[in-house]
């Protein structure tokens, strides 16, 4: 209901986007059953300009709104509501009014019968358990609410003196499928992440209320996810506490550094949101990718995984950013622009992300390595990434805004230059590395960078021929099963998705084993004749056989190297935070 609403047509709209979610994903058409009527209970009309939105004049200065809504989908997005509870995402649910974005608003649950349920939530709490309130629009609309039977845990967040008199209250509300048993040692786990991100920033941020909740449905018939919003965060998996916990933690650690980095440290391109428009942000390599990086990390600094674990996590990203063909097309900041390309948004047709796209998540990961480790090389370890994630607190994230919901001081590319400067303590350095770095194209040299630390990146396949395609089994061949990597081998004589790869040095390719036994035979360098069937022709060319390329990310300790003393020093303090 909309009450005391100024003379003229009201605009009724229900979102496009949502919160930490970058492209459009249309909630309107989930609606239906719309009535609309004026405060005495008599309908009213309402014309519909576009899809989202009723327009409805003739109103008395009350326009109450009922509608159905259907979802069922668990995740951080959308609605999903069933008998084992309601799961909502503000966006995907609720209806709103343009030009009533600084009121306050208030939420009552009803019970379904026979029901015991509790919401969770950041919404503000009143006296009544299933009254909450939102001061404004844009908190209301960040603000996911778990309605059903789940156990909510409560801990106080470590702080750094010890005294937790002032310490943020830390809620998880679990909605999960495993037993009692499973609990605790998660909630052990939320406690090492809380405890590692606030080492990072130096302090919490003032959450309202000063409680921060996590959302967890961790059940068979939900869709794997974690959202971020100002004061909570949404978690879901099909996964069980019981084998995954140290997976669904990962996700706890990324959210959480969320807290900071991107609802507090904002970048302009998101404040406010726009819940009319898909957001596009050149700043996700930092939002996203950096805080990509972190979850890891904190997990390493908790105890909760082991650099072994670690490694093989920034293998991951290191690789496909070194592999990729993508940096000579798009900067950082272009790939970031792209989300609303990429963020949960299918086509029908295909792209060539492959050779043309690399995810901001992994980017950003990258680069937050590649930045930390070339702060730490530059001032002897007696800076690092960590400072620069501090100053941008400081400036951007800690002044908090005026209203709640909203960041008064966003920050932009240029903040992040100033702020490396700051740590760094060399302008024409940090403008330097985000210019070629993230601006630019040029991949840094993260094969020297990461030796600082005694790692070394290991061929994982050394001396192994290879076409450097994709394929999978199909009549008559193998089919090429995606877009060809621009400069490899099958790139180069002429080979492109669909084709169907017939002989190699005429013996027949029918399965993946077959060709790896042809290719084992052969030397990188060597040249082999290719057969395969492309729209409709046979062709043949010759192909110059790559190395693959592929490799690890491992300790130099552990395939027979010894650490220097600098190097230990580096991955030591790397690894404790300082
Ligand atoms: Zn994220």
């Amino acid at each position: 209901m909309f009450p005391e609403v100024p003379a003229g047509p009201l605009q009724i709209r229900i979102s496009r986007s949502s919160p930490g979610r970058y492209a459009l994903h249309e909630f309107a058409k989930n609606v239906y059953d719309v009535q609309i009527t004026n405060g005495a209970g008599r309908a009213l009309a309402a014309s519909r300009p576009n899809l989202h939105q009723w327009d409805v004049e003739g109103h008395d200065g009350t326009v109450r709104v009922r509608y159905r809504i259907f979802g069922d989908r668990v995740d951080g997005t959308y609605l999903g509501i069933d008998a084992s509870h309601a799961h909502i995402n503000a966006p995907a649910a609720l209806f709103w009014a343009r030009g009533l974005d600084h009121r306050p608003a208030r939420i009552t649950f009803e019970r379904p019968a026979g029901r015991s349920w509790n919401v969770a939530t950041q919404l503000f709490p009143t006296a009544d358990p299933l009254t909450f309130t939102a001061p404004t629009l844009q908190y209301l609309l960040d603000s996911p609410m778990e309605f059903g039977p789940g156990v909510i845990e409560t801990f106080k967040a470590p702080m750094a003196d010890g005294d937790a008199s002032d310490a943020p209250t830390i809620r998880v509300a679990l909605h999960h499928a495993g037993t009692s048993a499973d609990v605790a040692p998660f909630v052990d786990g939320v406690r090492r992440i809380v405890e590692q991100a606030r080492r990072v920033f130096g302090e919490y941020p003032a959450f309202e209320n000063r409680t921060y909740t996590f959302l967890a449905d961790y059940l068979p018939w939900a869709s794997g996810d974690g959202m971020e919003h100002r004061n909570s965060t949404v978690i879901s998996s099909r996964a069980a506490l019981a084998d995954s916990r140290i997976d669904l933690l990962g996700t706890v650690s990324h959210e959480f550094f969320h807290a900071w980095n991107v609802e507090r440290i904002r970048p302009r391109t998101l404040e406010p949101f726009n819940f009319e428009d898909a957001n596009v942000s050149g700043e996700l390599w930092l939002a996203e990718g950096v805080t990509s990086y972190y979850d890891d990390l904190l997990m390493a600094r908790g105890g909760l995984i082991e650099l072994p674990a670690l490694l093989s996590d920034l293998t991951g990203v290191v690789s496909y950013v070194m592999l990729s063909p993508a940096t000579r097309f798009r900067s950082a900041e272009d790939m970031s622009r792209l989300a609303p390309f990429v963020d949960a948004a299918s086509w029908i047709d295909r792209t060539n992300w492959p050779n043309t796209y690399i995810s901001y998540y992994i980017h950003g990961a990258t680069l937050g390595l590649g930045l930390d480790f070339a702060i730490r090389e530059k001032t002897g370890s007696r800076k690092s990434l960590d400072d620069v994630m501090r100053v941008l607190w400081v400036r951007h994230g800690k002044p908090g805004g005026k209203e709640v919901g909203y960041v008064d001081n966003p920050y932009v590319a240029a903040d992040v230059t100033a702020a490396i400067a700051e740590v760094s303590g060399d302008q024409m350095w940090a403008a330097d590395l985000m210019k070629r770095h993230v601006q630019g194209h040029e991949v840094m040299d993260y094969r020297r960078l990461v030796g600082l630390a005694g790692l070394n990146l290991k061929p994982r396949f050394p001396g192994r021929a290879t076409l450097g395609v994709q394929t999978e089994p199909s009549p008559g061949g193998l089919r090429i099963s995606g877009p060809t990597r621009i400069g490899s081998a099958g790139y180069k004589a002429g080979l492109d998705q669909d084709d169907i790869l017939k002989t190699v040095n005429g013996q027949a390719v029918g399965t993946g084993e077959q060709l790896d036994a042809v290719l084992r035979a052969r030397k990188p360098g060597d040249t082999v004749k290719v057969t395969f069937f492309q729209r409709g022709q046979d062709v043949v060319a010759d192909a110059v056989l790559d190395e693959d390329p592929r490799f690890d990310l491992v300790a130099a300790e552990s395939v027979g190297g010894t650490l220097s003393d600098a190097q230990k020093s580096f991955r030591q303090s790397w690894l404790a935070g300082r």
